[in-house]
């Protein structure tokens, strides 16, 4: 799978993007849900850094239903690809883009009745026969988008009744949906069932309710409703424990080679600003990735993989290459790994996240389009 890679890349360094590892987590995690259970397949941040057209492809395949993206752009990028399936847009978009969202036929996050106000003033009085279809998005403690109170509820029913607008959905977002203490999710939980009153007490018709990410799903099946939106779980992302409940598998690797090799004596310098002095006699490799490749340099006291040994990149990193101290020599060509295994040896975007005291999905959506993604199957 990786002989195939080198000549047509004019460069080596590639990113590989296991699709059978992200179809395997799909159906994992299906088996893991009540069976009446909608999957949508968040593909924001082109799928996580994975590919969003391919991740798209693999996952229906392997029964997802729907697709979620953050932004109209990424939506439309979709479509004129082909992607045929139903796409939620999980930030609202401008009221002047909607009939675009129409045209396309992608269903829109809305928060607001003034939203609602804006829209009609500038797209008209009514689409019908076409319709908008829309998804509610409530605050229930995450502070970020959403409705927060019944009254904001109450301004929204009269809009979200028009002939033209399907209310597809009504959703909500948690804050702390992988941690060990679930007091506040389950308290979000709650409020989130308290709204759904509202909307049932209305007569607004919601066809589905979701409020479950990855980890709330995983770790509380009782949470999915009608439907779980599925990001992180599905490249192999989140803690240990529910990776090995799921049987997730990480789906993106990271490879380059060593380009030159050389010996130093003690006491002589390496990289920029002369922010790494040898202490004995070292052998040092150059691996062309730089932090423009999404290797920044709070990455600099991690360790890449060679022959299936760790080695410390050492000094700064610079734009397009960095140093990294080998255990003895290598000829240049040797293959180098940044993500994923080598050998005995491998390194998680997790654990290279715990070093921005961040999340895996940090990493990953991190490495720039400057990194060939090379798809493999099997
Ligand atoms: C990104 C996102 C998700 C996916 O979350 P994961 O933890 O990656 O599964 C779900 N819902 C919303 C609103 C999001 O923004």
């Amino acid at each position: 799978m990786i002989a195939a890679v080198a000549p047509e890349l004019y460069r080596n360094t590639w990113a590989e993007v296991d699709l059978a590892a992200i179809g395997s987590n799909v159906r994992h995690i299906k088996r893991q849900l009540p069976s009446a259970v909608k999957l949508m397949a968040v593909v924001k941040a082109d799928g996580y850094g994975h590919g969003a057209l391919e991740t798209a492809r693999v996952a229906v395949e392997s029964g997802a239903d729907s697709l979620a993206v953050a932004y109209l752009s990424e939506a439309l990028t979709l479509r004129k690809q082909g992607v045929k399936l139903p796409i939620l847009i999980l930030i609202p978009i401008k009221p002047q883009e909607v009939p675009m969202a129409i045209e396309y036929d992608l269903m829109l996050t809305v928060t607001s009745a003034a939203w609602f106000k804006e829209m009609r003033r500038v797209c008209g009085h009514s689409f019908y026969p076409f319709m908008l279809n829309v998804h509610v998005k409530m605050d229930t403690g995450l502070g970020r988008i959403g409705i927060r109170d019944k009254q904001q509820w109450e301004a929204m029913v009269p809009w979200l009744e028009a002939a033209d607008i399907e209310v597809e959905g009504m959703f909500t977002h948690f804050a702390t949906a992988g941690d060990k203490d679930t007091g506040y999710l389950h308290t979000q939980f709650l409020r989130f069932r308290e709204m759904m009153e509202w909307a049932n007490n209305s007569p607004v018709h919601v066809k589905t309710f979701h409020c479950a990410n990855s980890a709330a799903a995983l770790r509380f099946p009782e949470m999915s409703l009608d439907m779980v939106r599925i990001g992180a779980a599905m490249y192999g992302f989140g803690p240990e424990s529910i990776k090995n409940a799921a049987r997730l598998e990480s789906a993106l690797s990271l490879h380059s080679s060593l380009i030159e090799v050389k010996h130093l004596k003690k006491g002589e310098y390496v990289g920029y600003d002369l922010a790494y002095r040898t202490d004995r006699e070292e052998w040092i490799g150059t691996v062309p990735v730089g932090y423009a490749d999404g290797w920044s340099q709070s990455l600099r006291h991690t360790e890449l993989i060679v022959d299936g040994q760790r080695a410390p990149i050492i000094g700064k990193i610079g734009m397009d290459q960095m140093m990294i101290r080998l255990p003895r020599e290598y000829p240049a060509g040797t293959k180098v790994t940044l993500i994923g295994r080598n050998g005995r040896e491998s390194v998680t975007c997790m654990e290279l996240a715990a070093n921005l005291g961040g999340a895996a999905q940090e990493i990953s959506t991190s490495i720039s389009c400057r990194v060939t993604r090379v798809y493999s199957e099997e």
